[in-house]
């Protein structure tokens, strides 16, 4: 999981100003976020899903009672799964998480405000009892797909009673 050191707290006080003020007079960045916008059935969640399911895994999806919503609960092994964009929780050292060159500032903002609440989510559910396997979009490109997919089966065996 990405650490938030890297951004600057500066400027965190006027965060809602800035969200506010940005919805109401910068198209650019609403037009930016409506194309990326995060939807329940990202094709990356589905390949995840798809593979565990035909290893025999049974799910759920979304499970909104647990924090963070995870994407996929295994209640059995008590696992969730987590699949991340690269972009939207601001995968370190990642070639798809760019911070746009305009609006720089309040992109940063954005992006650490995601990445704090995944930390919050995450000791959350630890604190729960639960075993966290975070996936990035990065991780599930043609070229590594099929060896991150055995790593998460290999993890999720481990929890096999
Ligand atoms: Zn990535």
């Amino acid at each position: 999981m990405s650490s938030p050191s890297s951004f600057k707290s500066r400027g965190w006080v006027f965060f809602n100003q800035w969200c506010a003020m940005a919805d109401v007079h910068e198209p650019e960045i609403r037009s930016y976020n409506m194309s990326r916008i995060r939807s329940k059935d990202t094709r990356p969640e589905i390949l995840v899903r798809n593979f565990l399911y035909s290893k025999g895994f049974r799910y759920r999806l979304n499970d909104k009672k647990l924090p963070g919503k995870p994407d996929i609960v295994f209640r059995k092994y008590k696992a969730v799964i987590f699949v991340n964009g690269c972009f939207w929780h601001g995968h370190e050292h990642c070639r798809f998480f760019r911070i746009p060159k305009t609006n720089t500032k309040w992109w940063h903002n954005k992006i650490r405000r995601n990445i704090n609440n995944d930390i919050e989510q995450a000791k959350k559910l630890k604190g729960m009892g639960f075993e966290l396997i975070v996936v990035w979009e990065c991780e599930l490109k043609p070229d590594k797909r099929s060896e991150t997919l055995e790593k998460i089966e290999k993890q999720l065996m481990r929890r096999r009673q």
